[in-house]
């Protein structure tokens, strides 16, 4: 059932807390600042107060929100987005440069790079793939616990000389939990100790069965070091991804998921966002989890501005009014009405919650306490 606390309740109609609970308690409820109440409660206090009562369900404020069905013909392929995953040492991030270095166009413009949470390598064939800059699990459980499901692929490097240890394990798990397909990439071949094959028998045992065991998980052996077969890991993560179909309607306003997020001197709050379908313009007004804004300014991963960005693209984004969380849900809104009342109405909700916890919190102490 719908609640308010007192606080927020008094917030709204911009009265003070205890004069609300004197109100309340003239009906016979006794309520402290911090607690939950009814909505038909509220309802009285309101008109008590000489307020208007205005009650908006949640569906009223979400309506029209993204979300709504594409046609099948405005569908179109788009790049995969790839998390790469391992274990401690075993290479990613050097692996996640090293495959930055392949892009061609950086290559061209002399290449330089942008560090803004996702960055996307056009290989010599014009295929694209986008990489999600962040190894690591915290990222991926925090985005998925978050309902977010960014990634397509997940590249799992593992070290030819070292094999399966508990974070592989792990990231395997991760991977499982989130239906996501895997690509392995056997690292640090240019090792001496490197033994591929060892690495391919040890996946057996996590229910991976690699393709020269018959199964369908692709193996590429690499080195991130000498850059040797990165064009193969991309091929193979092209295999995996033409298996998916991955498709989105670019024609439509875009819907996308934050990556990162966070306040910069002199630029505010900067995010980074992965569209997810539709094109992003600049000028176009959104709501980011509790966050609203109108994108002011559009930066890809090699720094250049830009003026549009399309399906599974990652762009920095100038002009949000807060700082959003990764994980969040990006969404263009008609205009700033809509954008401010979805905005408020999530954070209304986000301090309701809190305020429930600890009032939830301060009632167990008092328990103890007898
Ligand atoms: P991460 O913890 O998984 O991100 O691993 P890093 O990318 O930081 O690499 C850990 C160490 O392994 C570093 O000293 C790297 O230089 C080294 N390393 C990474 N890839 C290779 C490789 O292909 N060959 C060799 N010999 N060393 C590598
Ligand atoms: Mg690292």
């Amino acid at each position: 059932p719908e609640t308010i606390t007192v606080q927020e309740l008094a917030n709204r109609m911009a009265e003070r807390a205890p004069n609300v609970i004197k109100a309340l308690m003239k009906m016979g409820v006794m309520a402290t600042i911090n607690q939950p109440i009814d909505a038909d409660t509220a309802e009285l206090v309101v008109e008590e107060f000489g307020h208007e009562v205005k009650r908006v369900s949640e569906a009223d404020v979400l309506e029209g929100l993204g979300g709504s069905e594409d046609k099948p013909e405005d569908m179109v392929s788009r790049p995969p987005v790839v998390t790469v995953m391992g274990h401690v040492d075993h290479g990613k991030t050097s692996l996640l440069d090293a495959l930055r270095a392949t892009d061609v166009v950086a290559g061209e413009a002399g290449g330089i790079t942008q560090h803004i949470g996702a960055y996307q390598v056009q290989m010599a064939s014009g295929d694209k793939i986008t990489f999600i800059d962040t190894p690591g699990h915290e990222a991926f459980t925090a985005m998925r616990s978050r309902g977010a499901k960014v990634t397509d692929i997940v590249v799992l490097v593992v070290a030819a000389d070292d094999g399966i240890m508990p974070q592989t394990v792990e990231a395997i798990r991760h991977a499982r939990a989130a239906e996501v397909p895997v690509v392995v990439a056997i690292n640090k071949m240019d090792k001496p100790g490197a033994d591929p094959n060892r690495v391919r028998q040890e996946l057996l045992n996590h229910e991976l069965v690699v393709e020269e065991m018959g199964g369908d998980v692709l193996t590429v052996e690499v080195s991130a070091k000498q850059r040797l077969n990165l064009e193969k890991l991309e091929e193979a993560i092209l295999l995996q991804a033409e298996i998916q179909d991955l498709k989105a309607n670019p024609e439509r306003e875009a819907e996308g998921t934050v990556i990162e997020a966070k306040m910069e001197k002199g630029r505010g709050s900067v995010a980074t966002v992965l569209i997810r379908r539709g094109t992003l313009k600049v000028g176009d007004i959104f709501v980011a989890g509790t966050e609203w804004g109108r994108v002011r300014a559009m930066i890809d991963d090699r720094g250049n501005r830009i003026e549009e960005a399309g399906p599974a693209y990652p762009v920095e984004i100038l002009g949000f009014q807060g700082t959003p969380q990764a994980g969040d849900d990006f969404v263009v809104v008609d205009d700033e009405a809509k954008a401010r009342e979805v905005a408020g109405y999530r954070q209304r909700k986000e301090r309701e919650a809190l305020a429930v916890k600890s009032a939830r919190g301060t009632m167990e102490q008092m328990f103890a306490k007898i």
